[in-house]
């Protein structure tokens, strides 16, 4: 189909292959001049974004929801919170982030953290949670997704799909219009399975590993992390899966993880918290 030049009327019309070696040449710049290394993985990822403006996103976006939410000012669950909180934060690769942890009261049973250490736990998690280990494995999953700033990865490659989709755009513009609409789906569905979820699978189970290994570091019971996911799983059952569970890998691949990480989480929990 390249180089059909002029085409007919009845003809599909002209494939333009500038656009796509022009994004092509864009995309391996980006790539090799924005890569970073999640720490304790070492895996590489596209960040384009300073630790500084992420930082000031993620305040910026907590003070938000925060003035929205009903804050529980007090109490038993905002004081284990915090100290749940305090003591995974002590030991994760904490880059200077500024602690915070609060409790909205509401219905979920959900939690996320912020870059730049701004963590939230709504009250609907405790029932699910059961006990303060619990509580450990989804506060270290969150606070893990901010330390690898899978946010800021998330922005880079929408950023980039968003070239890449204009690129496809200005390939096909001289085609005629059922060929054009094809290939633009096709575009978004490949970006879609092909990368975006793929992606972020990855980083669910990236937080899975990290949050285990801190929780191991901070002397809480690594066990209880496949135990918490299946409750997680049973209380969404039913129910719109909650942002939170709705991109993560399935519920066998997640047991099958942490059954491999068992061996390591048990000795690292050893090492770190001899008195037990
Ligand atoms: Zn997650």
């Amino acid at each position: 189909m390249f180089g059909r030049g002029g085409g007919t009327a009845r003809g599909r019309g002209r494939f333009r292959i500038f656009p796509i070696v022009l994004f092509g040449a864009f995309f391996l710049y980006y790539w090799v001049s924005h890569q970073e290394e999640v720490p304790l993985t070492g895996r590489t990822q596209l960040v384009d974004v300073s630790r500084e403006q992420e930082m000031a996103l993620g305040l910026q976006s907590y003070q938000k929801i925060l003035s929205e939410s009903r804050v529980v000012p007090q109490g038993e669950v905002v004081e284990v919170v915090r100290e749940i909180g305090r003591r995974l934060a002590a030991v994760s690769e904490d880059p200077g982030f500024e602690w915070e942890f609060n409790v909205i009261d509401s219905e979920q049973a959900n939690a996320f953290a912020l870059p730049g250490g701004k963590v939230a736990v709504y009250t609907g998690l405790v029932p699910v949670a059961e006990n303060a280990d619990g509580l450990a494995v989804v506060m270290g999953h969150e606070i893990a997704h901010a330390i690898a700033r899978h946010g800021a990865e998330r922005m880079a490659h929408q950023k980039l799909m968003q070239f890449g989709s204009i690129a496809a755009q200005m390939a096909v513009g001289e085609m005629d219009m059922g060929t054009q609409q094809a290939v633009m789906a096709a575009f978004g569905v490949g970006a879609q399975y092909g990368v975006m979820l793929p992606f972020s699978r990855d980083h669910e189970s990236e937080a899975d590993y990290m949050g285990l290994v801190y929780l191991a570091r901070a002397c809480f019971d690594p066990s209880e992390a496949p135990r918490l996911w299946q409750r997680m799983g049973a209380a969404s059952a039913g129910r719109a899966p909650s942002e939170f569970m709705s991109t993560h890998p399935s519920h066998e691949t997640r047991i099958r993880q942490f059954q491999e990480w068992m061996r390591e989480a048990e000795r690292i929990r050893a090492e770190s918290c001899p008195a037990r």
